[in-house]
């Protein structure tokens, strides 16, 4: 049998990048991936990261004329119901790039550092050692069904997991599957302004109170990207986008392309780690609370895992449970409490209607710029944030701008967020407080609810989603 230090499963953005990493530093590393090399990363064209998140990962900005490269731009700020009141991020610049390409470019890099890819190669199963834990990969290729020994399995599939949810019960890593309800379907319309007078970039923006919905570049300096994520399905995507339509002014244009993908929108697992094992990427669950984009944000994780894996295995120590548990502390302080106390939060206020939203985003109340300028990356409310927002609000009740029933669902958000913090702050130094913690944490999550919980009703009955 083949002998490796690390079987990476999938050979997307995460995939490629940690094979990378890992061959650099001089470890043998096998990549598996079901598609064949020229079908990788299809679903869609354009994705952006970025410049900064790009930097920091070493991910190389590709050059104007590279077959990889969109374009670039400057972020764009996000907009109330009724399109008023833009609320800018944190001054960034965005690079755009064409996905499958770019995956190429990543995975040759990794070829390069001697990383071995075997496409066309499904992960079917984990070989085990004598006591039950990971020692491996068993794949299936055209040729027939073969297995692999390896240190460590990470599992880089995207949203199936295909190696997590094959965790037995009694793991520290989650082994559950992605319902519809944990999935942001995301519909992409490639679209050209018919008027010439249109600037595009004026106009690209996110608006939060539809879930999501967005403007960005498309690379065609006459049209852009409209896209909507939604709950349960596409067809509830494009629900919403109408509703979008409705109400905010738009330029007219026509379609040229549509494109469909998913992507997680739930908290992460909490423990990314096991004896020879680790998720990462989608198939851990760390996408962006307030967009659903997860390429630069799974990185987080992906570069504390480097850093911990490669001085494991440099001072010939086994890739155990114990071993690896800093990475899912270290984690949690980088980015999992930010992200997942944000999940909340954003339930209680996208909860608001369409004028309340509009009344709050013109007042600066909760859909500010301190809350929405960072995109949940850098989220920290003092005691003084919340007590002004909670004045604000209750200012807002007394004028009439806003309902005492939302200001319950608002306020419920902010202190499960808190509670989602405080539970964050205590994750266990050690695998040995994982089973105490995870009771709590299981409790409040299901006390939050997924977000999907807020979807349209009456669209749901009306699609014979509920
Ligand atoms: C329409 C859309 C637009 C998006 N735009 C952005 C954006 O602009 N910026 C951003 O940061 N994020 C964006 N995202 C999110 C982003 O696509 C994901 O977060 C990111 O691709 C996750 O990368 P990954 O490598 O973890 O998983 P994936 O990209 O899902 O890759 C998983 C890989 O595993 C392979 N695989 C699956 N099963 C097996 C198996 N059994 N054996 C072997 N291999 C297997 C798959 O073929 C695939 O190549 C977008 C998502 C969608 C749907």
């Amino acid at each position: 049998m083949e002998k490796y230090d690390i079987i990476v499963v999938g050979a997307s953005t995460t995939g490629a990048w940690f094979a990378r990493q890992m061959a650099q530093r001089g470890h043998s590393v096998l990549v598996i991936e079901k598609n064949e090399r020229e079908n990788v990363s299809r679903e869609y064209d354009i994705f952006h990261m970025p410049k900064k998140e790009m930097e920091r990962s070493g991910l190389e900005i590709p050059k104007e004329g590279d077959v990889d490269f969109g374009f670039t731009f400057d972020g764009a700020p996000m907009l109330s119901p009724y399109g008023n009141y833009p609320k800018k991020n944190i001054p960034a610049t965005i690079v755009g790039l064409h996905k499958h390409d770019y995956i190429m470019r990543m995975s040759d890099y990794a070829i390069e550092a001697g990383a071995k890819f075997i496409y066309g190669a499904s992960f079917v199963d984990f070989v085990k050692d004598e006591w039950g834990r990971v020692a491996g990969a068993k794949y299936k290729t055209a040729e027939g069904e073969f297995e692999a020994e390896a240190k460590l399995v990470a599992d880089c599939s995207g949203i199936p997991a295909v190696a997590r949810t094959k965790m037995p019960d009694d793991s520290t890593v989650e082994n559950y599957k992605l319902t519809p309800e944990d999935i942001f379907y995301v519909v992409i319309y490639y679209v050209v302004y018919e008027s010439e007078d249109v600037d595009p970039m004026a106009l690209h923006s996110s608006f939060l109170n539809y879930k999501a919905v967005w403007s960005a570049p498309s690379g065609n300096p006459r049209g852009a990207i409209l896209g909507i994520g939604g709950n349960y399905s596409y067809a509830y995507a494009e629900e919403i986008f109408k509703q979008w339509q409705k109400n905010v002014p738009w330029p007219r244009y026509t379609v040229e392309k549509v494109e469909k993908g998913m992507t997680p929108y739930r908290r992460s697992v909490y423990s990314f780690v096991d004896n020879g094992f680790i998720a990462m990427g989608d198939a851990g669950c760390m996408t962006k609370p307030t967009c659903g984009e997860g390429c630069t944000s799974s990185l987080v994780q992906g570069e504390i895992a480097v850093d911990v894996i490669d001085s494991l295995l440099k001072e010939g120590k086994p890739l155990s449970r114990d071993n690896m548990w800093c990475i899912n502390k270290r984690y949690m302080e980088a980015q999992g409490i930010a992200f997942d106390s944000m999940r909340p939060l954003l339930k209680g206020v996208v909860q608001t209607s369409f004028d309340e939203a509009e009344y709050m985003f013109k007042k600066d109340l909760i859909f500010s710029t301190k809350i929405l300028g960072g995109g949940g990356e850098d989220l920290q409310l003092g005691a003084g944030d919340i007590a002004k927002i909670v004045g604000g609000i209750a200012a807002a009740v007394v004028k009439g701008k806003i309902k005492a029933s939302t200001v319950k669902k608002i306020i419920n958000g902010l202190l499960q967020s808190t509670e989602v913090t405080n539970l964050y702050k205590q994750y266990p130094e050690t695998a040995e407080g994982y089973w105490k913690w995870k009771e709590k944490a299981d409790a409040l999550w299901e006390k939050i609810g997924p977000m999907s919980d807020i979807c349209d009703l009456e669209v749901l009955k009306r699609l014979g989603i509920k």
